[in-house]
């Protein structure tokens, strides 16, 4: 019988770097996993591809999806729905293959409610005052927004109590290193939940 793959969950509150460490580990020639590939009703940019970038579907189709249960969670953007599709992520690990999301704090819990054995690591910043550094440092955001989110990752941080790992992004390498670390050891696992 094949073994299960491993359902990783990256997540932790925005400016945390969660985009820069994911794209990071998808480049070490060691890694295998299988991104997660949500869904979404808007329409395919140039040069998108469907089943790669994103399943596109159509609104009908995406609300079918919830009704039967099979958006492990969803969000509303601009009118579309994006989601991530439950029997993309079964088929996967059911082929024996590791699946890697990488989701804000909200769509997170909404998982793991769905999915307890999964891998659940929270990336964090050594303190506050270091995301808000980041970003203004990064420049998009008024010095309003800037409070709003570092307000919103001060609520967010009290969630990581319901993560099974929680690994410091000080330098994008060390927290690769300790993700890959966090796999090696749960491959090693006797039992799981
Ligand atoms: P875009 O249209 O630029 O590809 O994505 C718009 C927003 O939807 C981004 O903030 C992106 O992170 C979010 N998004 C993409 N996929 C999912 C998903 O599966 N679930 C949720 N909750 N948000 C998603």
């Amino acid at each position: 019988m094949t073994q299960r793959g491993l359902l990783i969950v990256l997540s932790g509150p925005s400016g945390v770097g969660k985009g820069t460490v994911r794209k990071a580990i998808f480049e070490e020639e060691s890694i295998d996993f299988q991104y997660s590939i949500s869904a979404t009703t808007r329409q395919p940019r140039a040069g998108e591809v469907d089943g790669e970038d994103y399943f596109f579907v159509t609104r009908e189709q995406f609300e079918e999806k919830i009704n039967n249960g099979d958006m492990l969670e969803y969000a509303k953007y601009v009118s579309n729905y994006y989601g991530t599709p439950k029997s993309f992520i079964d088929e996967t690990l059911a082929s024996g293959r590791d699946v890697f999301l990488e989701i804000d704090v909200q769509g997170a819990l909404q998982v793991k409610s769905k999915m307890p054995e999964g891998i659940y690591i929270f990336l964090t910043l050594p303190d506050l005052a270091n995301l808000r550094d980041r970003l203004v440092g990064r420049g998009t955001d008024s010095a309003d927004v800037i409070e709003k989110r570092v307000a919103a990752a001060r609520d967010e941080l009290k969630m990581m109590i319901n993560y099974d790992y929680a690994v410091e992004n000080d330098v994008v390498s060390n927290a690769v290193e300790r993700i890959k670390s966090i796999i090696t050891a749960e491959r090693l696992r006797v039992t799981r939940v």
